[in-house]
């Protein structure tokens, strides 16, 4: 492995195929044509060789809680970015592959024809997997580009300790990154290349006809509220600016009116980069309170969770925490649970804490939870279940199962964080020991948390947002 810029690196040692007939980039998470390092390397490798790109897009039947939620906010990017491909010049295919009798090896089919493989660096989920599989089968160079956040992934040499070491460093080097993006243009255009891969036209009309083919969790239907695609998260954004910004710093911990940006799904699946969010807040009207909350959540946090996955091999298990919480831990495992609920019950909304119910129906219901209340799920559920470990498991399948936002570093960070992950030690209490402890009475306090649970009690009758105030 080498590092070739602070953004790309190359897998592997093979030599660029001779007679190859286009450069081909993976597109796997960062789906959007504007703001992507990984596509502009593709871009640059392609002028470089004279050659037409292609770019494919592959969404399979059976990653971890593939379900009609997060197919059909995949799918509705599909369309708008045929479109942006074709004005770029380049081939895209997308290629949804339904169940075990459809079509497999597809990359490995279309990297038959390539000089080389760019692919997307994302440090969590299945990707990492990917690109191992992917260096593993081809003969070809594979360069793995880091289009994740503002600063580059390899700025920080190692895994930093809490929101306080990383913050500093990011405050340095800031300036130099949060500059508006120079594309780079595509010159040998071609954007019907024949390759050896199905590929699926996706409509706005044929979304829903298209996911009931697939053999995924039909029970978690697509969100009323959230729909994918960089023009709807474009329209979310502008509303954000406009409406919801100017107060963002009071309305932030509100989760009973459309307070924050409600942007991390499309940040998730990259229809829109944290740059471009972070350049329309530096340059609104807001005031500089607003605009600085805002931008510690969007970099030092999110930052701070990609560093956590990229450098933290443990990242999805409770072997991540640092020493501290090991200890309480240790003394704590055996406390006495007064009530255990089952995944059944919570996935149901079914305990004796309305707050924490609201929450879970608000995730089942639209796909999203407000940050605010999100943390006191994640707590609740530790005092729940038998040990840490079944607590971990479980918020990772809810939070995952449900949110369009999961299987992201910062789904992570979250979870690990209620267990004291970049916290710091607390008052030593049950079960929790010297992790920071929350309460739906205190916590409801602090908010209208009676408007809170009554929306989401409307939400199956009237899925709509709460108003702005
Ligand atoms: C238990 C638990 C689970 C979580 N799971 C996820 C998850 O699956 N996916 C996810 O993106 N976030 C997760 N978070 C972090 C946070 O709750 C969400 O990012 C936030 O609710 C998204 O809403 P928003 O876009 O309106 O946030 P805003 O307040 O508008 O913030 C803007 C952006 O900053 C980032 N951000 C905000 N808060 C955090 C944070 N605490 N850590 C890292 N980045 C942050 C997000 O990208 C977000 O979109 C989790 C937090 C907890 C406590």
């Amino acid at each position: 492995m080498e590092q070739i810029n602070e953004r790309t690196q190359l897998l592997n040692d093979k030599e660029i195929r001779e007679d190859a007939k286009y450069v081909m980039y993976w597109m796997q998470i960062f789906k959007r044509t504007h703001d992507n390092h990984a596509l502009k390397f593709a871009i640059e490798k392609a002028n470089e060789l004279d050659l037409p790109l292609v770019v494919y897009e592959g969404l399979k039947f059976y990653y971890p809680w593939a379900s009609d939620r997060i197919h059909t906010f995949i799918l509705e990017g599909v369309e708008e970015k045929r479109k942006e491909f074709e004005k770029i010049g380049a081939t895209y295919l997308f290629y949804l592959q339904k169940d075990d009798d459809s079509p497999k090896q597809t990359v490995k089919k279309i990297a038959e024809d390539a000089a080389l493989i760019v692919t997307d660096d994302f440090p969590c989920f299945i990707i990492p997997k990917h690109n191992q599989a992917i260096v593993e089968k081809a003969d070809i160079p594979v360069y793995a580009v880091d289009s994740n956040g503002i600063i580059p992934m390899s700025k920080f040499e190692k895994e930093e300790y809490a929101a306080y070491t990383i913050r500093p460093k990011i405050k340095k080097i800031l300036d130099d990154y949060l500059v508006p993006f120079e594309d780079v243009e595509l010159e040998n255009k071609k954007t019907n290349i024949e390759v050896d891969c199905p590929d699926t036209k996706v409509t706005s009309d044929n979304i829903a006809d298209l996911v009931a083919e697939c053999d995924i969790d039909h029970d978690v239907k697509p969100s009323p509220i959230y729909h994918g695609g960089t023009k709807n998260g474009r329209k979310r954004l502008k509303k954000f600016i406009e409406e919801i910004l100017p107060n963002y710093d009071e309305t932030r911990n509100k989760p009973e009116v459309d307070g924050s940006s409600r942007l991390s799904s499309y940040l998730h699946f990259g229809f829109l980069s944290a740059l471009e969010v972070a350049l329309a807040v530096k340059d609104s009207d807001a005031s500089e309170d607003s605009k600085e909350a805002y931008l510690e959540e969007l970099i030092v946090r999110r930052e701070l969770s990609y560093n956590f996955t990229k450098f933290n091999d443990k990242y999805d298990s409770l072997e991540a925490l640092p020493n501290w919480v090991q200890e309480t831990m240790r003394e704590h495992v055996d406390d006495e649970r007064e009530e255990i609920y089952s995944l059944e019950q919570l996935e149901n909304c079914e305990t004796y804490d309305e707050l924490w119910n609201a929450t879970q129906r608000e995730m089942n219901e639209t796909g999203e939870v407000h940050n605010y209340v999100r943390m006191l799920w994640g707590k609740l559920v530790i005092q729940w279940t038998e040990n840490y470990e079944d607590a971990f498991v479980i918020l990772e399948h809810l939070n995952n199962k449900y949110c369009l936002d999961g299987r992201n570093p910062n789904s992570y960070a979250g979870i690990l964080w209620c267990f004291g992950k970049h916290d710091r030690p607390w008052m030593e209490r049950e079960i929790f020991g010297k992790m920071r402890y929350m309460t739906s009475k205190s916590t409801g306090k602090k908010f209208g948390s009676k408007k809170y649970i009554e929306w989401t009690k409307s939400l199956k009758d009237n899925p709509k947002l709460p108003d702005t105030k």
